[in-house]
């Protein structure tokens, strides 16, 4: 299935709504909306959820990353950080729930200062407990954490795949697995030679993709056909591995413009990407 992220800066150009309609005559069928529970915003998230589902649209969330949302600070705080992440969850829950459908939430594992390992754990333990929780209270959830741009500043956790296979270390993966963000993962290579390819382990455990191209300004988010290595090889392996989740367009707005009218690159990595898949998956 194929799916686009619907982020604040493509509402602020087209009404949501316009561009689900666009989207669905290209073959989307998926969609990815920030939600962040705390904010004024979060009611227009949701409505706009409901009017993607109401659609036929299949919706991942992509969850707040800010304040009690970064699982490093766990170990200083864990009650506001369990706190957010239960309200989250209520909220998928409840949406899932009404649709009698499975809804995936796509996490990041965080930001922070100190000892690497323990911030690892740190994030570690939320992703289990949120895991438990899960089998437990929210039976139309699942989860997956994405592998994070690398930025040489901040110790980030999960923008390397140790991180992220330590993480979801002993999960059930149809519950809880990785998301494979193919820009970050390209581009923490190329510009700042972080981490391995991805690992054959790693491609087993993904649920969730954000596809995107990196290109010669080493600017991700970009639309396919405009970077400097094409996602194909990457696609490739999850056609070969049988990999049935979302292929997710994650295109920047602003990243977008640079190459034309931004609706436009959008439908055209669609139809790039629909018969990127189609091609492959006749050679299996
Ligand atoms: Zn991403």
């Amino acid at each position: 299935m194929i799916g686009f992220t619907l982020g604040t800066l493509w509402q602020q150009h087209m009404r949501g709504e316009q561009l689900l309609e666009a989207m669905w005559t290209r073959g989307c069928r998926s969609v990815e909306i920030h939600f962040h529970p705390y904010r004024d915003d979060f009611a227009d998230a949701l409505a706009l959820a409901r009017h993607a589902m109401d659609m036929g649209y299949a919706l991942t969330v992509h969850a707040a990353t800010d304040g009690d949302f970064n699982a490093v600070h766990y170990q200083a705080r864990p009650e506001p950080v369990m706190r957010a992440h239960r309200l989250l969850l209520d909220e998928v829950e409840n949406l899932a729930a009404s649709y009698g459908q499975a809804v995936m939430i796509n996490f990041h594992g965080g930001q922070g200062e100190g000892d690497r390992d323990e911030l690892v754990e740190a994030v570690r333990q939320v992703v289990h407990q949120m895991a438990e929780w899960m089998e437990e209270d929210y039976p139309h959830v699942r989860g997956a954490v994405e592998i994070l741009p690398h930025d040489p500043l901040y110790q980030r956790i999960g923008d390397r795949e140790e991180d992220l296979l330590r993480i979801t270390e002993g999960l059930d993966i149809d519950r809880f697995g990785l998301c494979w963000d193919m820009g970050h993962l390209q581009r923490n290579r190329s510009l700042f030679q972080y981490g391995g390819p991805a690992s054959e382990e790693f491609v087993r455990r993904v649920v969730h993709t954000h596809i995107h191209e990196v290109d010669a300004e080493h600017r991700d988010h970009c639309p396919l056909g405009r970077g400097v290595v094409s996602v194909r090889s990457d696609l490739e392996r999850l056609v070969q591995r049988g990999y049935q989740g979302v292929f997710n367009l994650e295109l920047g707005f602003k990243e977008a413009s640079l190459y034309g009218d931004p609706v436009e690159e959008l439908c055209r990595s669609a139809e790039a990407l629909s018969s990127m898949l189609q091609s492959l998956r006749g050679r299996v």
